[in-house]
């Protein structure tokens, strides 16, 4: 038996627009990951099932890995389909807004999804939710929202209405924002949901391979030039940083969701336990920072002090406009500021 970790009241709530709804939209973060998608999906699965009129929206393109999920190629990419998108987002009786607590992390979109007439509702784990929102589902306690989705459909009575290919959805997003479940992972009603999944018909070693173990070869061999050349570890601050150019990316073929799990590498390491991958930004003139800690150390401090951007207790990221040089030495100036906090001396 699960606990009731959504209030009621939200229940009831949400109860009331999905039945009066005809039009659904379900919009994500930029660049979004597996929990963004799985989420989006899980949901757009159930409400397909309940013969709602539901569209998934993301601000731009997600990487190859996850094209597999079903589903995947009817979600709008927003940056290649706007005029559409912006009539379905206008359009809307009912947004949900999954795995982002502000509307900057939907980047362009943010406009049309702030002024649509359509009723808001936030489904989210990040800490801080905005007030755009009438519904606001925001539990930063539990590690993926796509555990949220899950628990939303079981407490509005609809278990059964969960197909195999929603549950492989709601599978995905739990699995990527817990690294596999190696962090934010012991919460033992995560297990008994995967069971519950599981018996849906899911296929959950395959689902393991298709997301982490279908990489191109020059991910691999970009890999071990970061490995090999480009890692620097700070021993005194026990923490790691990798930086990477465009031109880097460029000469392995980078595509979208290469760099994907580069910043955790460095904590595979016995005494680091803060680690920063600085990546120049294919798409924009900016360097996008990814922030990853052990234990309590909050990098989501960090993101916020030094690089405008924020996250979760362990995973988090942000943006920096200027040159690597300069990202760079930010990144070691909050080796300094943060040293009492990363040597556990406060
Ligand atoms: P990633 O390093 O995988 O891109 O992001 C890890 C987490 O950091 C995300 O789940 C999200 O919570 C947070 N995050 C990433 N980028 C940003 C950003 O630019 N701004 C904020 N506020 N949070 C971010
Ligand atoms: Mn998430």
């Amino acid at each position: 038996m699960l606990s009731k970790v959504i209030a009621q009241s939200s229940i009831d709530h949400v109860e009331k627009w999905f039945e009066k709804a005809d039009k659904i939209v379900i919009v994500s973060h930029v660049s979004p990951d597996g929990d963004a998608l799985g989420s989006s999906l899980g949901l757009w699965h159930f409400l397909n099932s309940q013969d709602k009129n539901v569209h998934v929206i993301v601000p731009n393109v997600f990487p190859d890995f996850l094209k597999w999920m079903p589903g995947a190629k009817e979600v709008i990419i927003y940056n290649r389909y706007k005029e559409f998108a912006d009539k379905i987002i206008q359009e809307a009786d009912v947004i949900c807004c999954l795995d982002f607590n502000v509307l900057s992390r939907i980047d362009e979109m943010e406009e049309v999804v702030r002024t649509s007439p359509g009723r808001k509702m936030i489904v989210d784990h990040h800490l801080y939710p905005g007030d755009f929102a009438r519904i606001v589902i925001s539990h930063p306690e539990i590690s993926s929202t796509s555990e949220l989705v899950f628990r939303l459909i079981c407490q509005l009575g609809n278990f059964g209405d969960i197909t195999k290919e929603g549950a492989e959805c709601i599978y995905t997003g739990m699995m990527t924002d817990t690294g596999g479940f190696t962090y934010n992972s012991n919460n033992r009603e995560i297990y008994t949901i995967i069971g519950e999944l599981l018996s849906k018909g899911i296929d959950k070693d395959e689902i393991y391979r298709r997301v982490f173990n279908t990489y191109s070869e020059e991910r691999l061999r970009m890999m071990g030039y970061v490995l090999y050349d480009k890692m620097q570890v700070y021993p005194q601050f026990k923490a790691a940083m990798i930086s990477l150019t465009r031109a880097e990316q460029n000469k392995f073929q980078c595509v979208k969701g290469d760099t994907e799990g580069f910043v955790n590498l460095p904590l595979s390491m016995k005494n680091v336990r803060f680690s920063v991958f600085l990546r120049e930004d294919t798409e924009k003139d900016m360097i996008k920072i990814s922030l990853r800690s052990v234990g309590n150390f909050p990098c989501n401090k960090v993101a916020a002090e030094f690089f405008n951007g924020g996250g979760h207790l362990n995973a988090s990221g942000g943006e920096f406009y200027g040159t690597m040089d300069e990202a760079i030495d930010l990144f070691k100036q909050s080796l300094v500021r943060y040293e009492d906090l990363l040597l556990g001396k406060k």
